[in-house]
């Protein structure tokens, strides 16, 4: 497929690397709920989860495009990204605000694997999308912040040793701007858990290693916080693109392997005496779901161009992840009626893929807020909340 040239020799590599971890092993981690430990580790050692830290920390310095075409390639394969893909792109934070002293203790280590941060808090039960209301609070007392609160869906913090938290350092009434008053700490997981944070794990329809985390007055030392006081959620900003522009090629990956195995089910399963993709009842979903995800897939690079280039990029991140999400789901959908039972059955991966690819509406941000932002930031519509 033509569109698939860019970064030619990385997809070639992950696809490489991914036969090695066929569907029987990824159904086993999902009926188990096991976190692939060894398909992270493969990533890790073949240095995929580090190719956005600059090459001075260890990384190899490449941009967002080559990190959508790793994860995309994951997923084309059967795979899922979710238990590693944070590794890349969690550290956005630190390397754009963190002070050198934090960069040159923590990179290296992250880069190499040795460090996994793979934790992002920010969602609470109470607040929801509505992220200026979040309730967990790091006050400061002497050389440390106390944390107090607590985060729901926080995934894959039973397998990181370290997490960006965002958390209340100001009350939201004191700030010019509701999102004013919050910061962003690097919390050492170890260390907190040692100091009263629970970590439980949270059982959800796919495999996904997701957690709620509380924290009982938890000590932190003061020189875990990222940049400045206050200004936390102008930090996490930039890394919510990324992490859009990469969860959305996730759902590039995961549209076409649904259309590759639906087209050769199709062209071989025969009812009536013929092929049932002979029938364009068949072909005529496959096809537009094949022609949403192209144009789902222009958009996402267009996303990644524009970030790699360090221009805005908010509103195609977040379209970007919209339609792709939807292509992935499109795909999905008629891919389980192409298949009919078969497509119910475990061992044809289908259904894992399925309920796999229908988190991207919800997560990490929701379909309806991300039309929200188009319809008042682009289109200059009166805000509804
Ligand atoms: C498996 C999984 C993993 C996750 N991992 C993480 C993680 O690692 N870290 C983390 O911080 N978070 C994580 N999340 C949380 C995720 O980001 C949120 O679930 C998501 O942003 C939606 O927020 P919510 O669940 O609070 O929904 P709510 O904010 O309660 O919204 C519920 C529904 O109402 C709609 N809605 C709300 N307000 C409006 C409005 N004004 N207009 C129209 N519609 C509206 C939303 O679109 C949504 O469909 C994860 C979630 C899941 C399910």
């Amino acid at each position: 497929m033509s569109f698939l040239e860019d970064h030619f020799d990385i997809r070639a590599a992950v696809a490489k690397l991914c036969s090695r971890f066929d569907g029987a092993y990824w159904r086993g981690c999902d009926r188990d709920r096991r976190y692939p430990a060894e398909f992270v580790s493969a990533l890790s050692e073949a240095g995929f989860l580090s190719v956005l830290i600059p090459e001075e920390f260890g990384g190899s310095g490449l941009g967002l495009g080559a990190a959508s075409a790793i994860l995309e390639e994951i997923h084309a394969s059967g795979g899922n990204g979710a238990a590693a893909h944070a590794q890349m792109y969690t550290m956005g934070t630190l390397l754009k605000h963190g002070s050198q002293e934090q960069k040159a203790a923590f990179l290296p280590k992250i880069a190499s694997g040795e460090l996994r941060l793979q934790a992002f808090g920010v969602t609470e039960a109470a607040s929801g999308t509505d992220t200026t209301r979040i309730q967990t609070r790091a006050d400061k007392v002497g050389g440390t912040y106390v944390i107090r609160g607590s985060k729901v869906f926080i995934s894959r913090a039973e397998h990181s040793d370290l997490m960006v938290l965002l958390a209340r350092t100001s009350p939201r009434e004191e700030g010019r701007k509701p999102s004013d008053g919050l910061s962003v700490f690097l919390v050492d997981m170890a260390a907190a858990k040692s100091q009263g944070m629970r970590i439980t794990p949270l059982r959800t329809m796919m495999n996904h290693a997701t957690t709620e985390i509380t924290f009982d007055d938890v000590p932190i030392p003061a020189s875990a916080l990222i940049g400045e006081e206050g200004k936390g959620f102008r930090y996490i900003l930039d890394g919510m693109n990324a992490e859009r522009i990469l969860i959305a090629s996730e759902c590039i990956g995961d549209a076409r392997w649904f259309l590759d195995k639906a087209s050769q089910y199709a062209s071989d399963r025969e009812v009536f005496g013929r092929p049932i993709g002979q029938n364009q009842g068949i072909q005529f979903p496959l096809a537009r779901a094949y022609t949403q995800m192209r144009a789902a897939a222009l958009m996402v690079r267009e996303a990644a161009a524009l970030f790699e280039e360090g221009k805005p990029c908010g509103s195609e991140a977040n379209m970007a992840k919209l339609l792709a999400s939807e292509a992935s789901w499109a795909a999905g959908d008629t891919t389980l009626q192409t298949y009919g039972g078969a497509g119910f059955a475990e061992d044809y991966d289908v259904e894992r893929k399925f309920r796999e690819t229908r988190l991207y509406q919800v997560a990490p941000i929701s379909t309806n807020l991300i039309l929200s932002h188009v319809a008042t930031h682009i289109l200059g519509l009166p805000k509804s909340f």
